[in-house]
């Protein structure tokens, strides 16, 4: 463990602003604390407007020579950027356990997601086709896509290098710039990843970061009139007021917001595959995932044997550092996070549910200083329940009885959010209503996953709009420009 730690000395802590590594100006730092064990295990500059309005000048500055280098070119940068990615996966991979927690090898899993979405959009760039209309009296409409110019990039501790990657890769590749704000919880990996673009040989001030006074940084993004773009990944609240804040200088947003997957298992569902599909979402990244399922609703005919099954299944569930061997999920990230899910679980339990297992902190030996929490299950929720409306992002699984497809679909939907959701059954004519009935943005239907590079990510409702990932990727970073063409004058 030692030397995973040794690791973090290579790691930069400054801001990176036009290239180069910097300090903030007054000399500000704050701390990086590993989760699984409360230690500081780096300090990291704390930048704010001024250094966000220096950043933003520098990919102005960068705009004109890396949206008019040849499409080849560019490519191949974002081709070396993804090699160099996979080549120091092993050290990325623990470098984000320590300041993150999540265990190892889904921490590498994450990494490698991040390098195949700057491989797809290095492919992708070279079609970012336009189209020609025929227009009257000889005319010819050409519908051209253009680079916005500058974007400014928000992005959450939860996936702290694969939520970078999926947003600098399509406004790379559609030939826009990027000031990128970290979260102050996991800045290593964002820093890491800067390292790599520098090495790959991208322009000075095409990538800048600036880590630190998040309000600050993003007033300074959202108020220019040079950041054409603001993308955001993170909380509804924050998303709300981001967007607020963008309508006097009228930029595109995106926003990847929270979730509230309900995750529904007919009656016709095998049951043993289902809970393994279960478990694993749940519990990869200890359930902060915005597509976690987080209301689990299952046939009143299979209930019991269901959630038998279940308990069993979450009781082999083995917490501890991810740093360890053998761990399936790491600790939370913070306090806040378990104060928040032990108020959910007493409301829930006051009103009638029944705890089958977990439901408390864990305190005992090695986890005396970190944020570890029991894997929970919650028998007889109801909507009477907060945890029925709020999203959770912890271990838990709140089951709920239901009794037909009317009535499951109605309280699927019965959410402000609308980003993943999850189904599993075999009967074909319930698939299509099913999935053509839930106020999603995506469907995993007898599939527990929804993030590809190739596949439109996204959600709808207050989870936000826009999408990430796919050709689809590529509309939201770029201008559609209209010329009228006549040969003839
Ligand atoms: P958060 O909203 O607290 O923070 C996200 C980012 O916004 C961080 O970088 C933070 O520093 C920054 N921020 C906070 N206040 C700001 C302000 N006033 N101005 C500018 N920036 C500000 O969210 P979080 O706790 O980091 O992440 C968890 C949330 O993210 C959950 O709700 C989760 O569902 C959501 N999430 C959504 C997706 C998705 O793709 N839809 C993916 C991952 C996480």
């Amino acid at each position: 463990m030692q030397k995973t730690y040794e690791l973090l000395s290579d790691v930069p802590t400054q801001l990176f602003i036009n290239g180069h590594w910097v300090d903030a100006d007054g000399g500000e730092t704050e701390d990086v604390i590993n989760p699984a064990t409360g230690e500081v295990i780096a300090k990291v500059a704390k930048g704010g407007a001024v250094e966000a309005e220096r950043a933003i000048r520098a990919a102005q500055k960068a705009f004109p020579i890396w949206s008019s280098m040849d499409v080849d070119d560019r490519a191949g940068i974002l081709r070396k950027i993804a090699d160099l990615i996979i080549e120091k996966a092993d050290d990325l991979a623990k470098i984000m356990t320590l300041e993150q927690g999540k265990p190892v090898a889904q921490a590498k899993g994450e990494i490698l997601a991040g390098a195949e979405s700057v491989r797809w959009y290095a492919e992708e760039m070279r079609r970012i086709y336009g189209e020609t209309v025929p227009g009257p009296n000889g005319q010819i409409f050409l519908v051209q896509k253009e680079p916005l110019g500058v974007v400014g990039a928000i992005t959450p501790w939860n996936f702290p290098s694969s939520m970078i990657t999926r947003k600098i890769s399509p406004a790379l590749a559609a030939g826009n710039t990027v000031v990128l704000k970290p979260s102050p919880e996991t800045p290593l990996s964002a820093t890491s990843l800067m390292a790599i673009f520098q090495e790959a040989g991208l322009p000075d001030g095409a990538v800048n970061l600036v880590t630190g006074d998040a309000p600050a940084i993003g007033k300074a993004l959202t108020s220019s009139d040079v950041v054409r773009k603001i993308t955001f990944t993170g909380s509804t609240a924050v998303g709300k007021l981001l967007f607020g804040q963008s309508a006097e200088t009228l930029k595109k947003v995106s926003l990847e917001l929270g979730g509230h997957a309900p995750f529904i298992v007919f009656d016709d569902a095998p049951i043993d595959t289902v809970i393994s599909e279960l478990v694993a979402a749940k519990f990869r990244n200890n359930g902060q995932v915005c597509t976690s399922p987080n209301r689990i609703f299952i046939h009143h005919s299979i209930l019991n044997e269901f959630t038998e099954k279940l308990v069993s299944a979450v009781k082999q569930v083995k917490v501890g550092n991810g740093l360890m061997d053998g761990v399936d999920t790491g600790p939370l990230i913070r306090e806040d996070a378990i104060e928040k899910i032990d108020k959910q679980i007493a409301d829930a339990v006051e009103k009638g549910a029944n705890l089958k297992t977990g439901g408390k902190r864990l305190t005992d030996g090695a986890f005396a200083d970190g944020y570890f929490y029991a894997p929970t299950v919650l028998a007889g929720v109801t909507n009477k329940m907060r945890i029925y409306y709020e999203e959770t992002f912890g271990p838990v699984i709140p089951v709920i009885s239901f009794k037909d497809d009317d009535e499951v679909i109605a309280m699927a939907n019965d959410t402000v959010y609308g980003l993943a959701s999850y189904f599993y059954t075999g009967d074909l004519k319930r698939i299509a209503q099913v999935s053509r009935s839930l106020q999603y943005g995506m469907v995993g239907v007898n599939s527990n996953a929804v993030a590809y590079p190739q596949a439109p990510f996204g959600g709808v409702k207050h989870s936000g709009f826009g999408r990430e990932n796919g050709h689809q990727g590529i509309d939201d970073y770029v201008n559609i420009k209209f010329i009228n063409l006549k040969y003839n004058i």
